[in-house]
């Protein structure tokens, strides 16, 4: 087919056995939407990971495209927002699960989801950030909003040598937070941590298990992305008057805890969502990441790859954890 492209499509047989084939598709086989974008870049997020192994129910519609996330070019549009040659950044609202997602060459998808590609940021480096990079600037600015600044003292990171935590780690040191990094290879990426602009390393076993319903006042505020007792940890260790982002389950989707650190400490928990984040608030995370996160930091956690490694990075991420970023160029 003359106007055919490169896309990963996952399949469903009659039994229920998932299929994930290198392949090539039809811009009449894209869904419908008012802007096709020719995407340049994308990633493998752990959601991705679960899409591309089947090992989660992430995917609601079949044959799909997966990937959540991407950066690129408008080619066509419909919507009053955009024309061709437009730099656009998509992340979330259902790509990848209900409707067909990044992992193509060309996507058609609604206008109002995108946002413009900020001046200073690349499509490549745009997707080095990602979803999870997204993710941990509406973390700093959830800390932000609710009040918390620099002097008030550190700010503890969880699954800090993760995507999110990466991020959120460069970041916060950046804006001049002192940050404690929280992550289960103190030994071997401690080091990697500290790069980014961790001051402490704290060992994950430390708050992994049950612990008390309030403990000793260790940080002024936390990101989180690991859920379960590591969550109820943090809280309970959270200085007076404190806030604490939610954005992941890592650990477990649980929370084990009491609203000891509620109603005795004035804690707050501030729930993070980056799917259906309105678009303002978008725009707001995504200019701020194009100021407040060190280029050269953000390559120092990215690793490069291509179209052909996305389905083993997919596989990989699920079965073994990546360090830091993963940037997919086309
Ligand atoms: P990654 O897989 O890159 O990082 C997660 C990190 O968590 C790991 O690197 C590891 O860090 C730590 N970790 C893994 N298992 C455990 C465990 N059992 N106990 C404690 N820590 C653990 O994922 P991302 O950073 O991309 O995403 C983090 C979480 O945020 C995921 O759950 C993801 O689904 C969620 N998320 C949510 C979004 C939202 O909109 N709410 C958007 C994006 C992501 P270390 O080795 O340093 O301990």
């Amino acid at each position: 087919m003359a106007d055919d492209f490169r896309a990963i499509l996952i399949t469903k047989d009659d039994e229920g056995n998932q299929e994930v084939k290198d392949t090539r598709i039809a811009e009449s086989d894209l869904m419908e939407g008012d802007v096709t974008v020719s995407v340049e870049a994308t990633t493998v997020n752990y959601k991705d990971g679960l899409a591309i192994t089947g090992k989660s129910p992430v995917v609601r519609r079949f044959p799909m495209v997966p990937g959540i996330d991407f950066a690129g070019t408008v080619e066509k549009s419909d919507h009053p927002d955009w024309k061709p040659g437009d730099k656009v950044i998509l992340n979330g609202w259902g790509t990848g699960e209900t409707h067909l997602g990044a992992y193509a060459e060309k996507s058609r998808i609604k206008g109002d989801w995108l946002v413009s590609l900020p001046d200073g940021l690349t499509t490549k480096d745009a997707m080095a950030i990602g979803t999870a990079g997204y993710t941990a600037m509406l973390s700093v600015l959830g800390l932000e909003d609710s009040g918390c600044k620099p002097a008030d003292g550190p700010v503890v990171v969880t699954g800090a040598t993760g995507g999110v935590g990466s991020v959120a780690v460069s970041i916060l040191a950046k804006l001049g937070y002192e940050v404690i990094a929280v992550t289960g290879s103190p030994e071997e990426r401690g080091a990697y941590l500290k790069g980014l602009g961790a001051s402490t390393i704290i060992d994950r076993n430390e708050l992994s298990e049950k612990g008390k319903p309030l403990g000793k006042e260790r940080w002024a505020a936390g990101i989180d992305a690991v859920g379960s007792h590591t969550l109820a940890n943090v809280l309970a260790q959270t200085r007076h008057g404190g806030t604490v982002t939610c954005c992941g389950l890592a650990q477990g989707f649980d929370l084990p805890t009491t609203v000891m650190p509620f109603i005795l400490r004035g804690i707050t928990l501030k729930g993070i969502d980056s799917v259906m984040a309105p678009r303002q608030l978008r725009e707001r995370a995504w200019s701020r990441l194009a100021t407040d996160l060190d280029k050269s930091k953000l390559e120092s956690l990215t690793t490069e790859i291509g179209f052909d490694d996305l389905i083993p990075m997919a596989r990989k991420i699920i079965e073994n954890g990546i360090q830091g970023r993963v940037v997919a160029t086309f």
